[in-house]
């Protein structure tokens, strides 16, 4: 080993000295060339500015990540923003990082309002709304939309307030603090609500990536022993705060989908106000993923 590998100065030294550091990660090339874009601003830098002197601010930001991500924390948490849908969100320790496939659920949603374009605002409801990744998409999405997010862990709720301000969103989106269905009422108001809710049964939150298992937030993974538990718990009041033709959407686990039909029968969802058995929607990688009901 090189000593310019031991006291970096440049671009391509720091490189080699996080690929050092990071080596027992799947692919300590990449890892160190993404946390090195991410502290240049752009995921070109790595190769275009390699002879380029680090300062010693950025020596010291760098250090303090290579060493987070060593300790297996999140990529998103470590530089403290999230693609989504063309959009970059804040998040950070306490809340769950948006997935590419929850890009899904909000595609599915928009598919779902376009005929309802052209009539009153669309109201829409997002339960457990963490980042606020999904409904404040959606209110940029659909630009009369109003929206509502209920959430009820304090970090959480954190980066949702940042991220509505981001976006300029005050006006258009009232975030709730509290648990599910808290502070709704009872009346039909909305023609969406939405909820990517925690769907992981308890006994396979151990199975999970040390990322994800050891650094997000189980409040926002752990969906009770069989996963499913959140859902039972929406489809007993969301149903009716939903108007005539109304939507209901879910992300889903791979193989929960069978649960939701007939009503979700299965989960002792008879008489939720909802006819019959959801669409269900695959993700890119031929994963079920979404499902939506219409209230009729
Ligand atoms: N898709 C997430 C994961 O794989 C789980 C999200 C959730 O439980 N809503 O970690």
């Amino acid at each position: 080993m090189s000593s310019r590998r031991d006291r970096p100065e440049t671009v391509a030294e720091w490189l080699l000295w996080a690929q050092d550091r990071l080596e027992a990660l799947d692919n300590p090339i990449l890892e160190s060339r993404a946390l090195m874009g991410a502290l240049l601003g752009s995921p070109n830098a790595p190769w275009t500015r390699g002879p380029e002197i680090l300062s010693p601010e950025m020596e010291e930001t760098f250090r303090t990540w290579v060493g987070r991500r060593r300790h297996r924390e999140p990529f998103h948490f470590i530089v403290g923003e999230v693609p989504f849908f063309g959009r970059s969100f804040r998040v950070g320790p306490g809340v769950l990082v948006p997935r590419p496939e929850t890009e899904h659920l909000v595609a599915c949603a928009l598919d779902h309002m376009t005929d309802r374009r052209g009539e009153a605002p669309v109201r829409i409801l997002d339960l457990g709304a963490g980042s606020g990744a999904i409904i404040l998409t959606l209110l940029l999405e659909v630009s009369d939309a109003f929206g509502v997010a209920v959430e009820r862990e304090p970090a959480a709720l954190r980066f949702l307030l940042e991220n509505r301000r981001r976006f300029g969103l005050e006006e258009r989106l009232s975030v709730i603090r509290g648990s599910w269905g808290e502070m709704l009422g009872e009346r039909p108001f909305f023609d969406l609500i939405l909820s990517n809710p925690p769907y992981i049964p308890t006994g396979l939150l151990p199975t999970l990536e040390p990322e994800v298992r050891d650094h997000e937030p189980a409040a926002a993974l752990d969906g009770g022993p069989d996963g499913l538990a959140c859902y039972r718990k929406i489809l007993s009041f969301a149903p009716a705060l939903l108007k005539e033709e109304g939507l209901l959407a879910f992300e889903i686990g791979a193989d929960q989908a069978h649960a939701f039909r007939d009503g979700g029968r299965a989960m002792g969802g008879s008489g939720t106000g909802l006819t019959g058995s959801p669409a269900v929607m695959r993700d890119v990688s031929g994963q079920d993923r979404v499902i939506i009901w219409k209230k009729l």
